[in-house]
């Protein structure tokens, strides 16, 4: 059953295999009985085309500031100068503070020698040395400047423990690399521990980010929120994705003060664009994080049980498949099995 209120959404299609998978995501979103006021916005390659560099025209740009939610399919960044990134644009025009990846193992349904694992990486989005200021000094020596910032780290910190909170996980890690940045990372974690006081039933943890980053690959499940700054976060979420086996099923939630953007972790994959055999989960499943952060938890529930229950049935796309694919579909069939779920219960 629908909710009596909507939630506003902005939604872009994307380039590639983008509207194969929105459409796929937003059926099976709404067959869950999502309430979602839609409105569609172009961004991507034929707008970058157009002229707005930027990939976002003025009305697109409006509409998010509108609904301050936007669910997006990857899009193909065009290659040469003179193009800002969309991903950019957005960040800093939403104030995206958290990248919010959530990465667990599907076995047996997909390969992975970590069953066990699952956990949550909250990556601060805006600082470390990421905010792109870099200098030449001489012809043979260049720099680039690592900003934190007290506010941004508390931000970001806090964010990771409410979120553990609401969602009864059990332990933060802080991730740094505080024994050689005493001044940037030393601040992170000090404001990790004056956080972590007012979280009582949370466990924390500190691992320099090296090791926890080793740990990652090997032991991935004594892992269950971790926090940590920008380029940390950036590595570690790829390495946990990729030890998890389900990189093309990984969505990421960024996190935002003015508003929050939702999408999958891959691109637009222009080798199998208009095939229909693109696996729609990664957009899927960010869009189960949507209904989530919109306080649809009932149609996010039941969106998930049903994409569950399809892929322990062996239904799987080509990607997905291995020695327990049952059937091996395209997009459509696949949209199809997991909207034939709906209501079966967990
Ligand atoms: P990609 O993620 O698009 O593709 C990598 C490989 O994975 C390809 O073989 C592709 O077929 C496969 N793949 C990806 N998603 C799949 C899915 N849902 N189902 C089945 N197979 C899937 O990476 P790429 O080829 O390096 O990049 C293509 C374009 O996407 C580039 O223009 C890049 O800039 C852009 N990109 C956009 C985003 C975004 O919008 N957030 C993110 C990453 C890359």
């Amino acid at each position: 059953p629908a909710q009596s209120h909507a939630t506003s959404v902005t939604v872009a299609r994307g380039d590639g295999i983008g509207p194969e998978i929105m459409d796929a995501s937003l059926a099976m979103l709404q067959a869950a009985g999502a309430a979602l006021a839609i409105e569609e916005i172009e961004v991507g390659e034929k707008v970058y085309k157009a002229g707005f560099t930027s990939g976002l025209t003025d009305d697109a740009w409006a509409s998010i500031r509108r609904t301050k939610l936007l669910y997006k399919a990857p899009i193909t960044t065009p290659y040469g100068g003179g193009y800002k990134s969309l991903n950019v644009t957005i960040r800093t025009g939403l104030g995206l503070f958290a990248n919010v990846r959530p990465v667990r193992a599907y076995a047996p349904y997909i390969r992975t020698h970590h069953p066990a694992m699952d956990l949550v990486i909250v990556r601060e989005n805006e600082e470390d040395l990421y905010t792109g200021i870099e200098h030449r000094q001489t012809d043979e020596v260049v720099q680039c400047l690592k900003l934190l910032s007290r506010p941004g780290s508390e931000r970001v910190i806090r964010y990771a423990f409410d979120f553990a909170r609401l969602s009864g996980r059990k332990k933060v890690t802080c991730m740094v690399k505080d024994n050689i940045m005493k001044l940037t990372d030393g601040m992170f974690h000090q404001v990790f521990r004056e956080i972590a006081a007012e979280y009582p039933e949370i466990a924390t943890d500190h691992m320099i980010v090296d090791i926890g980053a080793a740990k990652m690959a090997v032991n991935p499940e004594r892992f269950d929120v971790v926090v940590t700054p920008n380029l940390y976060g950036d590595i570690i979420s790829d390495i946990a994705a990729e030890v998890a086996g389900s990189v093309g099923l990984a969505g990421s939630a960024n996190i935002g003060q003015h508003g929050a953007m939702f999408e999958a972790v891959h691109g637009s994959a222009p080798d199998i664009t208009g095939k229909g055999i693109a696996n729609p989960s990664g957009l899927f499943l960010a869009g189960v994080e949507m209904l989530q952060f919109a306080g649809q938890g009932e149609a996010a529930a039941r969106a998930y049980n049903a994409w569950a229950a399809t892929i322990e049935a062996g239904i799987h796309t080509g990607d997905m498949s291995g020695p327990e694919t049952k059937q091996k579909v395209g997009t459509k069939d696949f949209t199809a099995a997991v909207i034939a779920r709906m209501g079966e219960g967990p």
